[in-house]
């Protein structure tokens, strides 16, 4: 069962990073006027969905299609990346994280010397009239494997009430793991906050819950995005992809670490004054 190859994207355009999320503006053009060239067409999320269906996979669509996919939803992608596509006639899915939406991202580790601003709601709605869609990165972006069922629960459903309300049903069907990040656990749960799809990483089992998706990093310059070449190279390609997807896990860390040290730098409770020194609590460590 597939639906096509899935591209993700981050950034494009914008302040350079210390990541490798982020692709220039001249690169993501370059490879989206070959794809052009080359016949490539993309997919919106509902055909991408009715290809996953059985027996639908030899439909009518095209064979070069793809779905080109954008994760969080930075404000640039308005400025350096649609215009390029609606230039093209292709279209793209952007995840959300419904949290941040007209806000920045003070979720992630700082990558970037200011923090970097997401899609406003305004913003979303006018390139979804223009046939873009948009759908689920979660509420916060959290490391869903690492929460219990309440919290994933929330993060998932939180997230899928935010997009229907505002966009209509259609922004409820799909959700791309935070991270890549998810299980059978996961997977069962996002069905059940509502889901029909779940984009996981390069290594998804292919059903429609754990939709492999091959990220497109800083070093994928060239013309063709490693992702859609059958050589040699796109082999490696991929499996660098997925070993990268992977180390995202330090970032999860750090975040984690973070949100630790911040609960535990709030003013403590008022309480009787004490000449004990405070021990670093190892325990809580990650
Ligand atoms: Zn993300």
């Amino acid at each position: 069962m597939s639906g096509g190859p899935v591209l993700c994207y981050h950034r494009v355009g914008g302040p350079l990073e210390l990541g490798v999320t982020r692709v220039g503006r001249a690169v993501f053009a370059r490879q989206m006027t070959a794809l052009a060239k080359a016949g490539w067409k993309t997919l919106s999320l509902a055909q991408f969905a009715h290809r996953l269906q059985p027996g639908n996979s030899a439909s009518r669509i095209p064979h070069s299609a793809l779905l080109l996919t954008f994760d969080d939803g930075y404000a640039s992608l308005a400025q350096h990346a649609y215009p390029v596509l609606a230039e093209l006639g292709f279209s793209a899915t952007t995840f959300l994280i419904t949290d941040h939406v007209g806000a920045s991202n003070t979720w992630d580790v700082r990558y970037t010397w200011r923090p970097l601003a997401h899609l406003d709601w305004r913003a979303v709605e006018r390139w979804q009239q223009r046939g873009f869609d948009f759908a689920s990165h979660t509420a916060s972006h959290a490391r869903l494997t690492w929460l219990d069922d309440a919290r994933v629960a929330d993060e998932l459903g939180r997230a899928r009430e935010t997009l229907v309300h505002r966009l209509g049903a259609a922004a409820g069907r799909a959700i791309a793991y935070p991270f890549g990040a998810a299980d059978t656990r996961v997977e069962r749960l996002a069905r059940s906050a509502g889901y029909e799809l779940g984009f996981g990483g390069v290594r998804g089992n292919g059903g429609a819950m754990s939709v492999p998706r091959v990220p497109v990093y800083l070093w994928d310059a060239g013309n063709v995005p490693l992702g859609l070449r059958a050589d040699g190279l796109g082999s490696v390609g991929r499996f660098v992809a997925h070993l990268a997807n992977r180390c995202a896990v330090g970032t999860s860390w750090m975040l984690k670490l973070r949100r630790r040290i911040s609960t535990e730098s709030l003013p403590p409770s008022p309480r009787p004054p004490s000449h004990d020194i405070p021990c670093p609590r190892r325990s809580s460590l990650p």
